[in-house]
């Protein structure tokens, strides 16, 4: 699933190109894609000819702010991404009309949604698995959006202090309980991360998937928080992750995965030369994977 480091390239990506832009059609072959009461055609008849203002990131949600106090939130879900191209029908099926990954990536091929825009360009959502979901809200409901209400901080927006204050209950004066590798990854703890990157920071920061919270000193905490801006800034710097089925918006990977020091590297040395050889255990349904020589159980 698309987290932080790939929702924010793409959106940094789309931010250059459409803003400014008008909406002039959209389509979908899949109703369920489109949350929208009255389907296609009450979406289209509101977003016509309205002028994108912006394209912002919250958590992995993608939030297009358009004219007329109306936002388009896309929810890519686990393998949709949104790409920027020009696309004919071709054997009832969307066909990109330049050569390159657009075209010949089959990840970039399952083309379910689609915004046409004033300059003859498309923004496509391809979500070969389906989950993805596009919903037209007012602007004020944005926030109280069930994807929305609950979400912890955003990461890359936090100083140390506020990082630490989440590890204390709001209701008592016990700390947060539980593994550090799950916690990271409760959207309503703190927004964003998923498996990649909880995997890598936990790697960088020497801390095993399985150490408990309340275990981890001020010292401790302060290596993670470290390790989360490393490792998501590296990331946005490298454009995300392409490992699974994530593309940046002109169809090309990112290069994230060339440079991923833990994620699925199971029975490789550890990049660290400290002769650990990666690991994997299950944990709450996910893999985790890690290397126990240097990463320690706290
Ligand atoms: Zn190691």
């Amino acid at each position: 699933m698309p987290e932080l480091p790939e929702v924010q390239t793409i959106v940094n990506y789309l931010s250059k190109k459409v803003v400014g832009l008008k909406i002039t059609d959209a389509w979908t072959d899949r109703p369920k894609t489109l949350k929208q009461a009255g389907g296609l055609i009450s979406f289209k008849k509101q977003i016509k000819n309205k002028k994108i203002l912006s394209v912002r990131r919250r958590a992995k949600y993608i939030v297009v702010d358009i004219e007329g106090k109306k936002t388009i939130f896309i929810h890519q879900k686990i393998s949709g991404h949104l790409l920027y191209g020009k696309w004919k029908v071709a054997s009832g099926k969307w066909e990109s009309i330049v050569s390159g990954p657009l075209k010949d990536d089959k990840q970039n091929g399952y083309i379910r949604f689609m915004l046409m825009l004033n300059n003859g360009y498309q923004l496509a959502l391809s979500d070969l698995r389906r989950f993805g979901k596009v919903i037209l809200v007012d602007d004020d409901k944005v926030k109280d959006l069930k994807e929305i209400r609950d979400l912890g901080p955003e990461p890359l927006e936090i100083n140390f202090e506020q990082f630490k204050e989440l590890f204390r209950s709001s209701t008592s004066k016990h700390r947060k309980r539980g593994r550090i590798k799950q916690i990271l990854m409760d959207p309503t703890f703190i927004a964003g991360i998923g498996n990649i990157y909880a995997d890598e920071i936990l790697w960088d920061s020497g801390f095993h998937p399985l150490s408990r919270v309340e275990n981890l000193n001020t010292s401790d905490l302060r290596k993670i928080f470290n390790g989360i801006a490393k490792i998501l800034k590296k990331a946005i710097k490298y454009q995300g992750s392409s490992i699974d089925d994530y593309r940046i918006p002109s169809g090309e990977k990112g290069k994230f995965q060339d440079i991923q020091n833990a994620y699925q590297l199971i029975g490789k040395k550890c990049k660290k030369r400290d002769s650990g050889i990666m690991e994997r255990l299950k944990l709450g349904g996910r893999s985790a994977h890690f290397c126990s020589k240097h990463q320690i159980l706290k």
